[in-house]
């Protein structure tokens, strides 16, 4: 049998750089190799036919793998080096989410299929980010300068190995899906400004990106919208803003995340998040079930409540494992379910006893930290049956004395 060449296949195919996005590979990948061009190179190598389009191509993982013969390994993995997938993934939401949303399972298909090329390597199909010093470095290094995906993170505004102001571009629709861009080959009208103020120290800027840049190399973290949700809703009622009725406090919210805020307010990265029609549906996102969050917002809360990526992971691994042992949304039912005492009463034992089935040996302290929406309903409005399931003294010491 005579195997054919693949005539789609490229001559030379450059290795992958660190922190590399897939767009700038494919751009390295074209001009390596003798393609007629931009587009010609994306419908041969990514499998979009109509040679139209570049930034928005489509990404098919087959053809892919075929054209390269294989020589960047597993594609999956390879997206996982290369774009920023699991980062928006890891927050329960997606990169078309620009304002909080309630989301129909048709509208999950519509936004993980609506990625093409660009949008799967920065997040945003029209604004990109990079360092300059990063970029003298590359080019000093590689020869080439090149879109790094840390970057292009929602909430990064500054670059955490030198702690320098971004520059942003914003790419024309025509001129992105002609030709590849890289941050050297910018087209003249290209509206190019800082996405942070130069020489002024931010603190939220700083704390924002580093957790931004923990969530994007955390591969190990799974989550969904609702886990993500929950554990927020967790941060808030622990921070008291969350009332015994399980309402969020509109007027406090909003006072602490302003305050919070203030010194990030005027950066066009984190405008959209503060500003005072967004906020309003922020709270009342937070309160319903089957919302999603833009990713910017949804790191910001993540900061502001938990300060810690660590932390707030523990809390929606918790709340998914709670979700699939009770069918309870995140360990406590959702507004919806608390329609009734009886209703109440049921769903919050549910989340203490699949608790103690997956911590047998917990505290109620323990309890309070994992689930604190349950363990405070119950403490007021359930306190002797908590008691008989979670003593409120030390509960290790309770099974010893009864073992001797
Ligand atoms: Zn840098």
């Amino acid at each position: 049998m005579v195997i054919r060449p693949n005539p789609d296949a490229p001559a030379r195919l450059p290795k992958l750089l660190p922190d590399e996005t897939l767009y700038s590979l494919m751009a390295r990948v074209h001009w390596l190799n003798d393609y007629k061009n931009a587009r010609d190179c994306c419908a041969r190598l990514l499998g979009d036919g109509d040679q139209l389009r570049v930034a928005d191509s489509c990404f098919d993982h087959i053809r892919f793998h075929s054209a390269t013969r294989g020589f960047y390994g597993d594609v999956t993995r390879l997206l996982t080096r290369t774009s920023l997938s699991g980062f928006f993934h890891r927050l329960g939401t997606h990169p078309g989410v620009e304002v909080p949303r309630r989301l129909r399972p048709e509208d999950t298909d519509a936004l993980t299929a609506s990625g093409g090329l660009a949008t799967l390597s920065n997040g945003r199909a029209h604004i990109w980010k990079w360092c300059p010093q990063c970029m003298q470095r590359d080019r000093d290094t590689y020869g080439v300068a090149y879109w790094h995906r840390r970057h292009q993170l929602p909430s990064v505004v500054i670059c955490n190995e030198h702690q320098t102001p971004l520059l942003e571009a914003t790419l024309l629709y025509r001129d992105r899906q002609q030709e590849f861009i890289l941050p050297e080959q910018l087209p003249g009208r290209t509206r190019v400004r800082l996405a942070c103020h130069a020489g002024v120290p931010l603190p939220a800027a700083t704390s924002l990106g580093r957790l931004a840049e923990q969530i994007l190399l955390d591969d190990a973290m799974d989550a969904s919208p609702e886990s993500v949700r929950g554990a927020l809703v967790d941060g808030l009622a622990e921070a008291g803003l969350v009332s015994r009725m399980g309402r969020i406090g509109k007027k406090a919210f909003i006072a602490g995340w302003m305050d919070h805020y203030g010194d990030v307010a005027r950066l066009p990265e984190f405008t959209p998040s503060l500003s005072a029609r967004n906020v309003s549906g922020l709270v009342q996102s937070l309160s319903r079930e089957g919302w999603v969050l833009p990713a910017t917002t949804t790191v910001m809360l993540v900061n502001w409540l938990f300060g810690s990526w660590q932390l707030f992971r523990e809390h929606c691994t918790w709340r998914r494992a709670l979700s699939s042992t009770t069918g309870v949304s995140g360990g406590h039912p959702s507004k919806g379910t608390v329609s009734t005492p009886e209703n109440a009463r049921k769903n919050y034992r549910d989340a203490c006893i699949a608790f103690l089935k997956s911590h047998p040996d917990a505290t109620r302290k323990d309890f309070w930290v994992a689930c604190p929406r349950s363990c405070r309903w119950l403490h007021t409005h359930d306190e002797k049956w908590l008691q008989r399931q979670l003593p409120a003294t030390h509960r290790r010491k309770l099974i010893q004395l009864e073992l001797f």
